[in-house]
């Protein structure tokens, strides 16, 4: 009775139509594409009218400053700032479309990591003046990779570090070198993460959340980002965390062959 139901039978008792799981798995593959299609198009047409505005309030800014209306200019900075941000959060929405139709490319080159950590590092203690980013580097020489594709997430794991560490003065930026491996690692002293969630960070959307998390704003795309861009570059990232105590995230990414072309 029950696969009578299930299954349409035509007259001579053979099956003409089967229902199941690989309809489902279809029916979500393409609700997942319309999603990201919609994704990248927003993202896309958004992108545009954001640059535009932002480029009218540097110049507005520079001009109010000239004139001497310090006031004015300050306040078309922080215009500017949120503009950052804006253009942050639909860099990531591009970035999420990109990983997940493919279209991701690195541009790879060699270069020197500990000088590349430095310059992440440098820029970032421009945006807090609570934190000291401290930089505790051993040798970790020469990569081979996409120099901003790293830096970018650098970028996502030290502002994660600040931004989740509130009542901390402190984070600390390490660099070392692990057998043909580059490992660079980001601790903070904030509120951490509960041991339960710690596998579901590096999803797409994924946030903590929770009574201690709700007034921290963000997407919960970085860490999918940065995790999506460590492992296409043939490389892992982890954290340990303890709730309360703070959060070491850290990605290693292999030193392949050296510069043989070049010698
Ligand atoms: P977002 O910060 O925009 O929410 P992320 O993908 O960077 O997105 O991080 C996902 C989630 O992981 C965050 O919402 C937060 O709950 C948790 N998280 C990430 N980094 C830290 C950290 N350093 N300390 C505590 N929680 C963190």
């Amino acid at each position: 009775w029950h696969l009578s139901r299930a299954l349409p039978f035509a007259d001579d008792g053979v099956v003409v139509k089967w229902f199941g799981t690989n309809t489902d798995i279809d029916e979500q593959k393409q609700l997942a594409r319309q999603k990201d299609d919609f994704l990248g198009i927003a993202s896309h047409e958004l992108k545009t009218p954001v640059t535009s505005v932002k480029a009218y309030a540097q110049v507005l800014g520079a001009m109010l400053s000239q004139e001497g209306e310090e006031k004015k200019a300050a306040m078309v900075m922080k215009m500017d700032a949120q503009l950052n941000r804006l253009t942050n959060l639909i860099g990531d929405l591009l970035d999420v479309t990109k990983i997940n139709s493919g279209k991701i490319r690195f541009n790879k080159e060699w270069f020197d990591v500990n000088a590349a950590v430095q310059d992440v590092v440098q820029d970032l203690q421009h945006t807090t003046s609570r934190h000291i980013l401290v930089m505790d580097f051993a040798d970790a020489g020469e990569l081979n990779s996409d120099k901003d594709r790293i830096g970018q997430v650098l970028t996502n794991l030290i502002t994660n570090a600040i931004k989740y560490s509130p009542h901390a003065n402190r984070v600390i930026v390490g660099t070392r070198r692990e057998q043909d491996n580059v490992i660079v690692s980001v601790e903070d002293f904030g509120i951490g993460i509960p041991k339960d969630k710690l596998d579901r960070v590096f999803e797409q959307f994924y946030r903590v959340g929770g009574s201690k998390q709700h007034t921290f704003p963000g997407l919960g795309l970085g860490l999918y980002i940065s995790n999506e861009i460590i492992r296409r570059e043939g490389g892992k990232m982890w954290v340990n965390s303890e709730e309360g105590k703070g959060s070491v995230f850290c990605f290693s990414l292999p030193v392949t062959d050296k510069k043989v072309a070049d010698t």
